[in-house]
């Protein structure tokens, strides 16, 4: 019997990817580009919304280990993330045009997988399916899916960052240099802020207006790690200086000093000058972004290619919904992935689209408790916490390493704990046809 997957996105061309190449028919319904959600802008499947960047690399870190995992699980996500990559010093970053092109064509190619660009408005009980339809789940099926469950999905808002030309930034006040390596070649752009610049943006992101037309508004409440830089102005003048505007790591080389504050700039495209403001999420008007930088001297004649904006975010209360395979306690044939799952990030929604795959691919066995894949399944499906938040992958997922060990070691150690244990597991899986190159 086939299976069908809702949602295009991360998490849902991870899971039909997986489950196909386990021998599973599967049916694939993305309801773009007929329709569109507030964040999306093409037809391409698995386009990322905001960030090009996947996050750390560094083994020691929860998320380079989780992407490690999932390249021994044979992630499609992880294999076009890298035949996209650009430079972006520790972090894995994409080209994100040629990242959703490998994706699509990967999933278009493969034959096993149907492809149906209609929109799903009722959930189906009876058929084996894979929800994946993420934080901008459509209207109609967020209504349905409130009826079928019996349950109000949470919802909140986030905040998404500005894009620049770079070779537009006042010159004066731009460096390369990845922060505490002090080459002049390393991969961000640094625009650096006079004392007197810093204390005008605090003053104006205070003052500023926020959109309020934002649909179905509740009260918007944001995850501590993205708030938006007005949220973050209002909680203190330093508060961004110690934040995402902070400069220590970085000298700049005509000054020979530390500036007073740094806006950091991360490559977008592989070619052009395309770079996004780092940690610059925000929800002020497009008017007011305007006035903003054309005020700010090293942006006063820049020219944006994206302004930053705001939008809904949905996922379940999994916990008291999910069993630990992601299937819906009440209706075991359904299975959630992605964000609406209740992780949180690009490299988590392929993860839980990867496992949802490989389970409705046939196998039974879930990943170690010492991985951290199998450490945030298990948390977003048993969590106490209440009201219940998104989980992005971290060391507190997994079970301490013995030993008495320093902070960095103990990292080490547990990365070096999971890739054995996701080592063993893979082992005992069947194995994959290779993935496309
Ligand atoms: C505005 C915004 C910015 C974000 N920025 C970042 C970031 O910078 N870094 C990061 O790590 N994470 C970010 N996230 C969080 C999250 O990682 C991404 O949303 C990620 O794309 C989630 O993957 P997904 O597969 O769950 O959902 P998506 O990638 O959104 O895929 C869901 C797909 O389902 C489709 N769909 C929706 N409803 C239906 C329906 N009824 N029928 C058929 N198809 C449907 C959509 O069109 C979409 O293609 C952001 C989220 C939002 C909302």
């Amino acid at each position: 019997m086939s299976l069908t997957v809702i949602g295009g996105g991360l998490a849902g061309c991870e899971a039909a990817w997986q489950a196909a190449s386990r021998g599973r028919n599967v049916d694939l319904y993305e309801m773009r580009p007929k329709r569109m959600t507030p964040a999306h802008t093409s037809g391409d499947l698995a386009e990322l919304v905001c960030s090009n960047s996947f996050r750390s690399e560094a083994p020691s870190s929860a998320v380079g280990a989780l992407k490690s995992e999932m390249k021994v699980l044979h992630s499609l996500v992880l294999a076009a993330a890298e035949a996209s990559r650009v430079p972006a010093g520790k972090a894995l970053a994409v080209d994100r045009t040629a990242f959703a092109r490998f994706i699509t064509s990967a999933i278009e190619s493969h034959p096993r997988i149907r492809i149906h660009r209609d929109e799903i408005t009722l959930l189906p009980e009876k058929t084996d399916t894979i929800i994946a339809t993420g934080p901008l789940t459509s209207p109609a099926l967020t209504r349905s899916l409130i009826e079928l469950l019996g349950t109000k999905t949470l919802s909140f808002y986030d905040a998404i960052a500005p894009i620049v030309d770079a070779t537009t930034i006042e010159p004066s006040r731009v460096f390369r240099q990845s922060r505490y390596d002090g080459t002049k070649d390393g991969d961000y752009l640094n625009v650096s802020l006079t004392e007197s610049e810093y204390s005008f943006l605090v003053d104006f992101l205070r003052r500023a207006s926020v959109r309020s037309h934002l649909p179905e508004l509740e009260k918007p409440s944001f995850f501590e790690g993205c708030l938006p830089i007005e949220e973050m102005a209002r909680r203190g003048e330093e508060t961004l200086r110690f934040g995402p505007l902070k400069p220590v790591g970085l000298t700049d080389p005509r000054t020979n000093e530390r500036p007073y504050a740094v806006i950091q700039l991360r490559r977008e495209s592989l070619h052009g000058e395309l770079y996004n403001l780092v940690g610059f999420q925000t929800q002020l008007s497009i008017p007011d972004q305007k006035t903003l930088f054309r005020s700010l001297f090293p942006f006063r004649s820049a020219r944006f290619a994206r302004y930053g904006s705001a939008h809904r975010n949905t996922y379940l209360d999994s916990p008291r919904l999910l069993a630990p395979d992601l299937s819906v306690l009440r209706f075991p044939r359904l299975r959630f992935a992605g964000q609406i799952s209740g992780v949180e990030g690009y490299v988590e929604s392929a993860a839980s689209g990867l496992l949802a795959g490989i389970l409705a691919g046939g196998e039974q066995e879930l990943p170690p408790v010492e991985t951290v894949l199998g450490g945030l399944v298990r948390y977003i499906t048993t969590s106490a916490a209440t009201p219940f938040q998104p989980m992005k992958a971290n060391w507190g997922l997994v079970p301490e390493p013995p030993g008495r060990l320093r902070k960095r070691e103990r990292n080490q150690r547990r990365a070096e704990i999971s890739t054995a244990a996701v080592q063993n597991y893979a082992r005992r899986l069947r194995l994959l046809s290779p993935l496309p190159s």
